[in-house]
């Protein structure tokens, strides 16, 4: 349920592994335009070399601050909520290895508070006070946290009992839950580029790593299987139901026409959209390196 960015960090290599170019301290600044089509990215290394990719389709997946999305006039939801509440949360080395599996939440006052289990022997505990109360946690933040524990979730502090708190106290107020337009021609946002849901949920990585499925197996039937070979007419490779054991699933975080002949529609089945692509992209050059 809550992996941590070490554990994720492993991604990169099955990437690397299965033939793609990851490139690390490496940010996307810019977005190539052809006409009206994305067309691929400018980015900056760390040490200030910049230079343009080219590609078919620039997939956004950076995350709630989308540089992808602000750039492709997306960053402004069509659908928004304000949370009500901030987050706090921290690890705890859980010594009840019989509650370690069993997420749980407690409700006492105005208080929220959720333990999600974890990889590792870890427990996270979340804690989401109205957000009227982040001003307390401003500038003493583990204090507040620590004491909010102690004093007014006493159940969650009898669960906690002997389990020390084994990092920091992380936190973020002002969250909004929201869905972005989130595809248009050449571009895409993948994850929280696209949409944000209410961390109580704690479904974020697995819809992120759900519908950037869905996605790669929509823009995998669009390129082709043997290589970079135009956009052609997919619907071979997505006869049937391309989603699989995804099927049926009604949440989902992408909308959009991806400019390649096939929609992403939020029921998270791609269609066909009976649209031919853009032909303006002359370069399937990846590197397309210019600085
Ligand atoms: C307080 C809180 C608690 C949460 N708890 C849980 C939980 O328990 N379980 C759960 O499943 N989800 C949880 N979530 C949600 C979860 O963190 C996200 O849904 C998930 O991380 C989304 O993954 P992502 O890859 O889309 O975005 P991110 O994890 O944000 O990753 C985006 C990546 O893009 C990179 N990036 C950003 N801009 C650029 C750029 N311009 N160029 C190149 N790279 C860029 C960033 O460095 C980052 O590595 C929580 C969220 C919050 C705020």
């Amino acid at each position: 349920m809550c992996v941590r960015r070490a554990g994720l960090d492993a991604l990169a290599e099955t990437a690397r592994a299965a033939g793609a170019d990851v490139r690390e301290r490496t940010r996307v600044t810019g977005l190539l335009w052809a006409g009206r089509r994305v067309g691929g990215v400018r980015v900056t290394e760390r040490g200030g070399r910049a230079y343009d990719i080219r590609a078919r389709y620039v997939i956004g997946a950076d995350g709630r601050r989308s540089t992808v999305a602000r750039l492709a006039g997306a960053e402004r939801p069509y659908l928004a909520r304000a949370d009500g509440r901030a987050c706090y949360y921290a690890y705890f080395e859980d010594v009840r290895a019989d509650l370690r599996p069993v997420a749980a939440q407690w409700r006492q006052g105005a208080e929220l508070a959720t333990a999600f289990p974890c990889d590792g022997g870890l427990t996270l505990v979340l804690l989401m006070p109205p957000e009227a109360r982040a001003a307390e946690f401003q500038g003493r933040v583990e204090e507040e946290y620590d004491r909010t524990v102690k004093e007014l979730l006493p159940d969650l502090s009898e669960r906690l009992a002997g389990s020390p708190r084994a990092t920091r106290v992380f936190g973020a107020a002002r969250l909004e839950s929201y869905f972005r337009p989130s595809a248009g021609p050449g571009w895409a946002l993948a994850g929280d580029a696209g949409h944000f849901k209410d961390p109580v949920t704690a479904q974020g990585i697995r819809d992120a790593l759900r519908y950037g499925r869905l996605l790669g197996e929509a823009l995998g039937a669009a390129l082709g299987t043997a290589g970079d070979q135009g956009v052609g007419d997919p619907t071979g490779d997505m006869a049937g139901d391309p989603t699989g054991d995804m099927a049926g699933d009604a949440g989902g975080g992408m909308a959009g026409d991806l400019g390649c002949g096939w929609s992403v529609r939020c029921c998270g089945r791609p269609r066909r959209c009976g649209r031919r692509p853009g032909a303006s992209i002359a370069s399937s050059d990846r590197r397309g390196e210019t600085a």
